[in-house]
């Protein structure tokens, strides 16, 4: 079982950082050019080869590619995109827990991820203040120890799972015995970008505690299902752990009906039921991503009109202030 663990963990090591390698691979060299040396060095660049094997090579306008590719739109300044839009300084009231709706508490259990996604709103994330230390830890179990109120402690980053199956069960561990807790949830796009890290030890893992185990998984489009992905999420199926997804509306990844659609189908088809579809958080970068509203609802307009009820994604968007996600029809036209 260790060789496994020993495993991920070198490919997480050998994801590619070099944007310049990576459009080489992909034989798109003749891009280079758009490339931006400064939006590099602010976010770095970080794929996993299991990723870039969904990139169909050659196409510079791959939904793939256009999510982790530093590119020189990064470096236009808009002044509605800030490096903190949900103002989650102000929601952290021990370092490293978000608490800000009733009954559940989101724990930045480690700030690493094994990709980085160029519209994460937490790109500017002050990881150092709010790392992974077991001292971290011990505050933020402190305070939901005291606070009796939450019943759900949600698994976040970064990716948790990114953390070893030794660190994450001393975690558990830790939270099986504040006896208000009922639910386990993790956050992650592990299963979709570096599929080899759901090891048997982890499965179980997650279904052998008290606390009931819940799965987001994170991804925006079908094409970053391969086969490793689909047997990954096998693995979390069939250990009967519920599985949701959450998506993040980009512009130029995922802005059509027909890729919505085919998300949907396929995820269901893994056994995932379409959750959350988030409207861009305004992240200082990100601004070439942003879908607006009115094209936002129409999309989704579209999907109740293709889909069954239950693949319709939820459109949310995460307002600072607000005791829960703002679904968009409650939302002013921007
Ligand atoms: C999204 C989020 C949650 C979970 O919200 P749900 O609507 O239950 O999915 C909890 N805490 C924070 C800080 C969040 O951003
Ligand atoms: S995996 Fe999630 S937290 Fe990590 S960079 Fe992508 S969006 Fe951000």
């Amino acid at each position: 079982m260790h060789i496994q663990t020993v495993n991920w963990q070198k490919v997480m090591q050998s994801t590619y950082k070099d944007p310049h390698a990576l459009l080489n691979k992909l034989g798109l060299s003749g891009i280079d050019s758009n490339l931006s040396e400064q939006a590099a060095q602010e976010f770095p660049l970080r794929v996993p080869q299991s990723y870039l094997e969904n990139i169909k090579p050659g196409n510079p306008a791959d939904a793939l590619l256009l999510q982790v590719l530093p590119t020189r739109q990064e470096d236009v300044r808009d002044a509605a995109y800030t490096t903190d839009p949900l103002q989650e300084s102000s929601y952290q009231p021990v370092p490293g827990l978000l608490h800000k709706y009733r009954h559940r508490a989101l724990l930045i259990a480690t700030g690493a991820c094994a990709i980085h996604c160029r519209y994460c709103f937490r790109r500017h994330f002050p990881y150092a203040d709010a790392n992974p230390s077991e001292n971290t830890w011990s505050g933020a179990l402190n305070y939901l120890m005291k606070d009796k109120s939450i019943k759900e402690i949600i698994l976040s980053g970064g990716d948790p799972l990114t953390l070893s199956n030794n660190r994450l069960s001393r975690l558990v561990e830790l939270l099986i015995g504040i006896p208000h807790l009922k639910r386990l949830r993790i956050h992650t796009r592990i299963p979709v970008v570096m599929p080899c890290r759901i090891d048997e030890d982890l499965i179980e893992l997650l279904t052998t505690t008290r606390l009931q185990p819940v799965v987001v998984i994170h991804s925006n489009h079908a094409n970053e299902f391969g086969d490793k992905a689909r047997q990954a999420i096998r693995k979390l199926y069939f250990a009967r752990i519920p599985l949701f997804n959450q998506s993040v509306l980009l512009r130029g990844v995922n802005d059509s009906a027909e890729t919505l659609t085919e998300l949907s189908e396929s995820l269901f088809a893994m056994g995932i039921i379409p959750y959350y579809l988030h409207l861009l958080d305004k992240v200082e970068g990100a601004a070439h991503f942003h879908v607006p509203l009115y094209r936002a609802k129409s999309l989704v307009q579209s999907l109740r009109e293709t889909l069954p009820g239950y693949l319709v994604p939820k459109l949310v968007k995460e307002i600072a202030g607000e005791t829960a996600k703002v679904p968009a029809e409650l939302l002013d036209a921007e």
